[in-house]
């Protein structure tokens, strides 16, 4: 059975999409610039910096644009390598755009039991475009391909009063109810939760949904982490145009995956420095393990959902995978690995520094 190695954490920069959903962080941001990701590097290049023994194992590849992720057509072929190299790979997606679904179910079935869909569920929009059967039918045909899928509502307030219409239809078209996951204010300094109830309401409202991945997000959110975190060796948070990669969302800056290939590459954890007011995707980075002091559920357990037919949202191998955490794979450090991690981590904070000025300087 595989088991998890690292968690790399990928971001697309796509800042567009073919929705336009009111609380989108991209829109909040003010980031719909109509532009699509432009890949320098081939899909066998991208390959070729992320292979298994570079890596030390197999990892867990998680793809997500700041727009929709399927928008560029390289995501198909990317994947597919990245698969064939071994490796385990997420895809967040709005589920709309068929034609690069119709591609990804002629992949082998031995790659699908290693793909996952998570089909963000943006019902008000769907509904508008009139959208939702093809939506359905996008994710119905991943789950008949033997891909794993899951269906993730992203719960705000406008869309509170259609709750019944929506566990009706997933019912009915899934033979289950949708995860929830948590809308978030990136403009806020804590970046809070986007709504206007309190927090603790508006887990109350969407607990409707009986949704493991609501219950432990709750149980996180706003809980600023100060426990030794392992993001930055055991997981990464890179631009897969640029190749660049950091520690995680904060942190500092670790070098380019695309640089010296034949090396390993460079891995430096956060410890106790997360600047970030809260681990906001918490049910990826900590259930996966990056903070092996916390005792959570599994990835899997968090994702899963089991449809009235009896069949699972999770293939058999996808479900073992992300079922293992990260210290399976990894060791934790011990006193004198943690001095030495905290020495490297200034030295390198430092030299970003310098070359920084150096590039203003020019
Ligand atoms: S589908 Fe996703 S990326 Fe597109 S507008 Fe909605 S939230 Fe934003
Ligand atoms: S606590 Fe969460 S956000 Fe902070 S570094 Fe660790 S994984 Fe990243």
């Amino acid at each position: 059975m595989d088991k998890i190695k690292k968690y790399i954490e990928c971001y697309i920069p796509t800042e567009t999409c073919n929705f336009r959903c009111h609380y989108c962080y991209i829109a909040q941001q003010g980031k719909f610039k109509n532009k699509l990701a432009k890949f320098i590097k081939t899909p066998q290049e991208i390959r070729a910096a992320f292979t298994k023994k570079r890596l030390g194992g197999t990892c867990l590849f998680n793809l997500c644009a700041g727009g929709e992720t399927l928008l560029v057509k390289e995501i198909v072929e990317i994947t597919r390598q990245l698969l064939e190299e071994g490796h385990y790979v997420m895809i967040v997606t709005n589920g709309s755009l068929s034609n690069r679904f119709k591609e990804f179910a002629q992949f082998p079935k031995a790659l699908l039991h290693r793909l996952i869909f998570k089909f963000s569920f943006h019902y008000i929009e769907l509904k508008k475009m009139k959208l939702l059967d093809q939506y359905f039918d996008n994710v119905n045909l991943m789950k008949k391909s033997e891909a794993s899928i899951v269906v993730e509502i992203t719960p705000n307030d406008e869309t509170e009063e259609y709750i019944s219409e929506i566990k009706e239809i997933c019912m009915e078209k899934l033979g289950a109810l949708p995860q929830v996951t948590i809308a978030r204010n990136d403009n806020d300094r804590r970046i809070s939760h986007l709504s206007k109830h309190s927090f603790e309401d508006f887990v109350k409202i969407w607990s409707a949904f009986d949704s493991p991945m609501l219950d432990f997000k709750s149980t996180i959110f706003y809980k600023k982490r100060k426990e030794y975190c392992y993001a930055g060796d055991w997981s990464i948070y890179v631009n897969l145009v640029t190749g660049e990669y950091s520690q995680c969302y904060c942190g500092i800056r670790l070098g380019n995956v695309y640089e010296n290939i034949n090396q390993p590459l460079k891995l430096i954890a956060m410890g106790k420095k997360c600047s970030l007011p809260h681990c906001y995707n918490g049910h990826a980075f900590i259930t996966l393990g990056d903070i092996p002091e916390l005792d959570a559920i599994t990835y899997a357990e968090l994702r899963n959902r089991i449809s009235g037919d009896g069949t699972e949202w999770l293939s058999k191998e996808m479900k073992e995978f992300i079922g293992t955490k990260l210290s399976e794979s990894n060791s934790k450090y011990s006193s004198i690995q943690k001095i030495s991690n905290e020495v490297k981590r200034y030295g390198t904070a430092f030299n970003n520094r310098i070359k920084k000025r150096k590039t203003k300087d020019n």
